[in-house]
């Protein structure tokens, strides 16, 4: 099934972020993980920009995601700007704590945080970091392992299992843009949370 999208804004302020009225995914992960081939990868076309400069997207880009034949979003996702970009030392400093961390923390509609590490590179520590923030804020999360096709087979099940122990996970859902590997997994995750209710 196609889903329909729909660009609803850029935030970079907690005062514009929409109305919290459907479930949200969040989709989070350093810059260069593949975050913007994921979500095009689920929307079956370009939305997110894929950048060749990583790091540059600086807002929270909020879409709305719905079924053919539903007369409104069934789900929202939000498109965080990619971290761990060593040269933009204020995207820690000054834009976490001012709009990233609140959204994390309080966004009542966020149902579920798609955690984006790349599979073929050892556990980094902003990940880390960022598994362990959602975990004290009681965030549900799934961790989805990208460009999962640079592996073979045997690797992969390695690498999967590496990651799982490092960041104490249960789930790693490997992911390939590049051949569709996971996707189907991924949205049955994302429909089994849009069908929950966001409490008034
Ligand atoms: P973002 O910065 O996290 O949004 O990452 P992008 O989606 O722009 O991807 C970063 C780089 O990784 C690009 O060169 C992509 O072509 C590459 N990439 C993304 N997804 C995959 C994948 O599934 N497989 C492979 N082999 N490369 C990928």
């Amino acid at each position: 099934m196609r889903y329909l999208w729909k660009f609803l804004t850029a935030a970079s302020e907690v005062r514009q972020f929409p109305p919290a009225t459907v479930p949200e995914i969040a989709f989070l992960g350093r810059s260069n993980v593949g975050k913007s081939s994921v979500i095009n990868s689920l929307l079956g076309e370009k939305v997110a920009k894929t950048s060749s400069t990583p790091g540059r997207t600086r807002t929270i880009n909020f879409f709305s995601v719905r079924r053919p034949g539903s007369s409104q979003s069934d789900v929202i996702f939000a498109d965080l700007p990619g971290y761990g970009y060593a040269k933009l030392p204020r995207e820690v400093t000054v834009e976490w704590p001012r709009f990233i961390d609140p959204y994390l923390t309080d966004r009542r509609s966020l149902a579920l945080c798609v955690c984006l590490v790349d599979i073929n590179v050892p556990p980094q520590s902003r990940d880390r970091q960022l598994v362990e923030f959602l975990k004290a804020a009681g965030r549900e999360f799934l961790l989805v392992g990208t460009k999962a096709d640079r592996l073979s087979n045997q690797q992969l099940r390695a690498a999967v299992e590496g990651l799982k122990n490092e960041f104490q996970a249960e789930r790693l859902l490997p992911f390939s843009a590049k051949t569709g590997a996971g996707r189907e997994e991924l949205w049955k995750e994302i429909r089994s949370v849009a069908e929950r209710k966001v409490e008034p």
